[in-house]
């Protein structure tokens, strides 16, 4: 179920209705849900994650990866659906990842921890993301 662009909510209370508290706070107030909370930790089922917030395929199954982070993590994204900011709050300097279509909060990218040979992790919120089984 994927919103067409001129579906888009525009504002914060548009968003409000169509989300949860909880997705709000994540996807529209860049928050981050409690490590190992989200419902899609340990996942392995395959299939395509899409933003919980407007649709759009963001992740493939393929690219997810045991992290021991607490959050699902992912190698890489589906090109084109997931745009890079720089984020310096909280001190520290870290890239922080959206949906390229609704502007909405996924989590942040990490290059150079060595976990797969891509040397990428998106870290992801559960909460951002709904996956689509295959
Ligand atoms: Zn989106």
């Amino acid at each position: 179920m994927s919103l067409d662009d001129n579906e888009l909510p525009r504002t914060d209370d548009e968003w409000r209705v169509r989300l949860t508290p909880e997705e709000f706070h994540v996807l529209r107030e860049a928050g981050t849900e409690r490590p190992w909370t989200g419902e899609y930790v340990d996942t392995k089922t395959q299939g395509v994650y899409h933003c919980r917030a407007c649709g759009l395929e963001l992740f493939s199954s393929d690219t997810k990866f045991d992290s021991h982070c607490g959050w699902p993590s992912f190698d890489d994204a589906i090109p084109g659906r997931v745009k890079e900011i720089e984020d310096r709050t909280l001190g520290m300097a870290r890239t922080e990842i959206r949906c390229a279509r609704c502007d909405s909060h996924l989590g942040h990218v990490f290059h150079g921890e060595g976990f797969t040979p891509k040397d990428t992790r998106h870290c992801v919120n559960s909460v951002s993301i709904k996956l689509e089984p295959r």
